[in-house]
Protein backbone atom coordinates (compact mmCIF):
# COMPACT_ATOMS: atom_id res chain seq x y z
CA UNK A 1 0.00 0.00 0.00
CA UNK A 2 0.69 3.47 -0.61
CA UNK A 3 -0.07 7.10 -0.74
CA UNK A 4 -0.10 7.31 -4.70
CA UNK A 5 -2.31 9.60 -6.34
CA UNK A 6 -5.85 7.98 -6.14
CA UNK A 7 -8.43 9.01 -8.62
CA UNK A 8 -11.31 10.28 -6.41
CA UNK A 9 -14.38 12.50 -6.54
CA UNK A 10 -13.50 15.63 -5.45
CA UNK A 11 -14.48 17.11 -2.51
CA UNK A 12 -15.07 20.82 -3.81
CA UNK A 13 -16.52 20.21 -7.27
CA UNK A 14 -17.87 16.67 -7.23
CA UNK A 15 -15.38 15.89 -10.52
CA UNK A 16 -13.39 12.72 -10.42
CA UNK A 17 -9.22 13.18 -10.52
CA UNK A 18 -6.09 12.66 -8.93
CA UNK A 19 -6.48 13.12 -5.13
CA UNK A 20 -4.24 15.40 -4.02
CA UNK A 21 -4.58 16.35 -0.51
CA UNK A 22 -7.98 17.13 1.51
CA UNK A 23 -10.37 15.23 -0.42
CA UNK A 24 -9.51 17.86 -3.65
CA UNK A 25 -8.25 17.04 -7.21
CA UNK A 26 -4.43 18.37 -7.78
CA UNK A 27 -6.41 21.62 -9.53
CA UNK A 28 -8.77 22.21 -6.74
CA UNK A 29 -6.10 21.72 -3.98
CA UNK A 30 -3.09 24.20 -5.84
CA UNK A 31 -6.48 26.67 -6.72
CA UNK A 32 -7.36 26.20 -2.72
CA UNK A 33 -3.76 26.49 -1.48
CA UNK A 34 -3.18 30.03 -3.73
CA UNK A 35 -6.18 31.35 -2.24
CA UNK A 36 -5.99 30.33 1.01
CA UNK A 37 -8.91 28.46 1.56
CA UNK A 38 -8.01 25.38 1.86
CA UNK A 39 -8.80 25.17 5.69
CA UNK A 40 -12.24 25.04 4.37
CA UNK A 41 -11.11 21.56 3.52
CA UNK A 42 -10.22 20.00 6.40
CA UNK A 43 -8.39 16.78 5.81
CA UNK A 44 -10.44 13.50 6.52
CA UNK A 45 -9.83 10.91 8.94
CA UNK A 46 -6.80 8.59 7.34
CA UNK A 47 -8.37 6.43 4.60
CA UNK A 48 -5.85 3.62 5.72
CA UNK A 49 -6.64 0.96 7.73
CA UNK A 50 -4.77 3.12 10.67
CA UNK A 51 -6.93 3.71 13.72
CA UNK A 52 -8.54 6.84 15.11
CA UNK A 53 -10.34 7.75 17.91
CA UNK A 54 -13.93 7.28 17.03
CA UNK A 55 -16.78 8.19 19.63
CA UNK A 56 -16.92 10.79 22.01
CA UNK A 57 -15.31 9.09 24.31
CA UNK A 58 -12.28 8.53 21.73
CA UNK A 59 -12.02 11.94 20.80
CA UNK A 60 -12.20 13.40 24.51
CA UNK A 61 -9.31 11.06 25.30
CA UNK A 62 -7.51 12.14 22.34
CA UNK A 63 -8.57 16.18 23.54
CA UNK A 64 -6.72 15.29 27.11
CA UNK A 65 -3.97 13.46 25.49
CA UNK A 66 -3.00 16.59 23.47
CA UNK A 67 -3.58 18.96 26.44
CA UNK A 68 -1.45 16.62 28.63
CA UNK A 69 1.70 16.02 25.82
CA UNK A 70 1.17 20.31 25.00
CA UNK A 71 2.15 20.30 29.10
CA UNK A 72 5.13 18.59 28.29
CA UNK A 73 4.34 15.46 30.12
CA UNK A 74 6.19 12.22 28.72
CA UNK A 75 4.48 9.19 27.05
CA UNK A 76 4.22 7.27 30.13
CA UNK A 77 3.01 9.64 32.42
CA UNK A 78 0.06 10.46 30.12
CA UNK A 79 -0.76 6.72 29.42
CA UNK A 80 -0.43 6.83 33.32
CA UNK A 81 -2.93 9.41 33.33
CA UNK A 82 -5.52 8.63 31.10
CA UNK A 83 -5.34 4.72 32.12
CA UNK A 84 -4.09 3.45 28.68
CA UNK A 85 -2.58 0.25 27.62
CA UNK A 86 1.11 0.81 25.83
CA UNK A 87 -0.86 0.29 22.15
CA UNK A 88 -3.21 2.56 23.25
CA UNK A 89 -0.93 5.55 23.92
CA UNK A 90 0.86 5.03 20.56
CA UNK A 91 -2.32 5.03 19.00
CA UNK A 92 -3.78 8.29 20.79
CA UNK A 93 0.30 10.15 19.86
CA UNK A 94 -0.62 9.69 16.41
CA UNK A 95 -3.46 11.01 16.40
CA UNK A 96 -2.55 13.63 18.31
CA UNK A 97 0.21 14.28 15.63
CA UNK A 98 -1.69 14.10 13.10
CA UNK A 99 -4.34 16.77 14.27
CA UNK A 100 -1.69 19.02 14.99
CA UNK A 101 -0.14 18.64 11.39
CA UNK A 102 -3.59 19.79 10.39
CA UNK A 103 -3.59 22.18 12.86
CA UNK A 104 -0.54 23.48 11.60
CA UNK A 105 -0.87 23.42 8.20
CA UNK A 106 -3.84 25.55 8.47
CA UNK A 107 -1.93 28.63 10.69
CA UNK A 108 0.69 28.06 7.84
CA UNK A 109 -2.04 29.02 4.94
CA UNK A 110 -3.38 31.67 7.42
CA UNK A 111 0.10 33.39 7.52
CA UNK A 112 0.55 33.15 3.71
CA UNK A 113 -3.07 34.20 2.69
ZN1 LIG B 1 -12.77 20.30 -7.13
Amino acid sequence: MGRHTVDIRCRCCKKPGKHMGRGLIISCYTRHQRAGTLHRFPIPKPASPGWSPTGRLGEKTLDRYIALDTRGLSPARIRFELGLSARQVQRYAKAAKERQLAAAESITERQSA
